[in-house]
């Protein structure tokens, strides 16, 4: 008997699937759902007056090859909670089943499964938050719960459960679905237990969209088990639960050149995460701090008087009474917010404006999420699509001393135009929204020679948009770049930076006077961006010997 036979509710085992409209075939007239034949008056939109997939395909298959199972393994949920109460209609009797437990933990289960009318049992972690493994098993067995909900990274205290453990639980309750959440798998080494889920029948692996990848919003999480078990959800699953909008979100959003830009945003996370936790490290009221996921848990000693310093300074956190009598969730946020935090527990954290932006840029030829950061000079990862203007913009932000990462996707089969131009303009707007009100300042030049070829770049980070290119080219492409793109390039930068950018250059040989632009360009802006450095950042002449 499968698992879903064996533990499911007789009910909803007996009950026929939902009677809904397929998913639309192309070609077709759709007169089968009631829907308005008229698109939605909404721009960008027009395709919101039908239904959307009950299941979106692609984003099941998305999700699978993310998660590394197939798709036959997987229900897209709206978002995890949703997963969760699905498990538990699809599981639990009223005032007969229990749901197990281990606090202090989210709240959810103990939340969906009351409302469901299961009964819940709890055990507790052991000391100092600790997963003991063989403790838990005791107490399923006791229980005997039709659901035991394990969190790792758990929510709030961060405790993370080793996979033999979850494992081991799952092998020795056969008559239990063990329910591994992993929302904050991402911020975790460890890996995942998603391919386990596919191949042993009673555990069930949770993902969501909301933490790590930034959609919250969008509501997309995901249940991972057998195929049997992913059928009843299907089973109890309100019909086409998941908007349109927030499926194409998703697919924008994971789509596979973007999970770099992700990785970065992750790292950034868990080094604010380190660095928040050691700014806290000697604050006398703070007595203990853990790390997990994206957000830290603090046992304080009076959460009355930090919530009223804290309701001053407009910083919402969560205070978990329940977790420990001075339990307190901070999520980490952007370096500025951290340190509005930091400064409630007295931490000066330094004046620190962050100077990193990120554009996202999606027409219907290109595909760009670039990232600057001025005020480091690693990481620079770039990926235009085009080899030798990757190499240039290379030389721009190794010259300028910033941190450049770009991934674009374009359509380089019938024009490489719009991916170097889209490329050129996300460049500018990084650069003016990163440089903030700090722009229009000042001006700023610089000369290079290379072999015969001299180059001259001037800026005026004025605001006004200029652009003026001195200089001509033999060949019609370099390195594969068109050369009539270069200038292009440049006034593409002046328009969406808002600067005038002068460029002259002179010599015989076209590589050098291409490469030649780009890092005096580069060398022009690290004076820009250093602007309220210390003056001695600027760079010396040594550069261009
Ligand atoms: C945030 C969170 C969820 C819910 O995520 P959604 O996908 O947004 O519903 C699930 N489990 C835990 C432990 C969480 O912290």
């Amino acid at each position: 008997m499968s698992i879903a036979q064996r533990l499911a509710r007789p009910e909803i085992l007996a009950l026929p699937p939902i009677d809904i409209a397929g998913a639309p075939v192309p070609g077709t007239i759709r007169l089968d759902a009631n829907e308005n034949p008229y698109p939605a008056l909404v721009q960008g939109q027009s395709a919101l007056n039908r239904y959307p997939e009950p299941q979106p395909a692609d984003l099941a298959r998305r999700m699978a090859d993310l998660y590394g199972v197939d798709a036959q393994n997987l229900w897209v949920s709206r978002g995890s909670d949703d997963a969760i109460d699905l498990l538990m209609r699809a599981f639990c009797t009223a005032g007969r089943d229990t749901v197990g437990i281990v606090e202090p933990t989210f709240a959810a289960y103990a939340q969906f499964a009351q409302i469901q009318g299961a009964k819940v049992a709890a055990t507790r972690l052991g000391a100092d938050f600790t997963f003991d493994a063989d403790e838990v098993l005791r107490f399923a067995q006791t229980e005997q719960p039709k659901i035991l909900f394990l969190c790792t990274p758990n929510n709030p205290t961060g405790t993370r459960i080793a996979d033999a453990a979850v494992e081991r639980l799952a092998r020795a309750l056969p008559d239990t679905l063990v329910v591994a959440d992993e929302a904050y798998g991402e911020f975790d080494e460890a890996p995942s237990l998603a391919p386990l889920a596919a191949s042993i029948a009673n555990l069930v692996v949770l993902r969501t969209l909301s933490k790590a990848y930034g959609l919250a919003g969008a509501r997309i999480g995901c249940a991972i088990a057998a195929p049997d078990i992913i059928g009843l959800l299907a089973k109890v699953s309100p019909p086409y639960p998941l908007p349109e909008p927030s499926i194409r979100a998703a697919l924008d959003a994971l789509g596979p050149e973007r999970m770099s830009a992700h990785a970065d945003r992750i790292r950034l996370i868990l080094a604010e995460r380190a660095r928040v936790a050691t700014a806290l490290a000697d604050v006398a009221e703070i007595r203990s701090i853990r790390e997990g996921g994206n957000f830290l848990f603090l046992e304080v000693a009076d959460p009355e008087a930090l919530a009223k310093r804290l309701a001053a300074a407009a910083v919402r956190v969560r205070f978990r009474p329940n977790a420990a009598p001075g339990g307190v969730r901070i999520t980490i946020g952007l370096p500025a917010e951290n340190a509005a935090l930091l400064a409630v527990f007295g931490v000066t954290d330094g004046d620190r404006p962050s100077r990193r932006a990120e554009i996202v840029r999606d027409t219907k030829e290109t595909r760009i999420v670039l990232a600057v950061d001025l005020d480091r000079p690693e990481p620079r990862r770039i990926d235009s699509g085009i080899a030798f203007y990757d190499h240039m913009l290379d030389q721009v932000a190794a010259h300028g001393g910033f941190s450049l990462t770009l991934a674009c996707s374009g359509d380089l089969g019938i024009d490489q135009h719009h991916s170097i131009e889209d490329v050129a303009i996300a460049l500018g707007q990084a650069l003016k929204e990163a440089l903030g009100d700090k722009r229009g300042i000042g001006r700023f030049g610089f000369a290079m020679p290379m072999d015969e070829t001299s180059a001259e770049v001037l800026i005026d980070l004025s605001g006004r948009p200029f652009a003026k290119f001195d200089g001509g080219f033999d060949s019609e492409t370099v390195g594969g770049l068109p050369t009539q793109m270069v200038p292009h390039i440049f006034r593409s930068i002046a328009d969406s930076l808002g600067a005038a950018i002068h460029v002259r250059v002179t010599g015989d040989n076209d590589h050098h006077k291409v490469e030649a632009c780009f890092k005096a360009f580069g060398r022009a802006l690290r004076q820009g961006l250093a602007i309220d450095g210390a003056s001695g950042a600027l760079p010396s002449t040594k550069g261009m010997l």
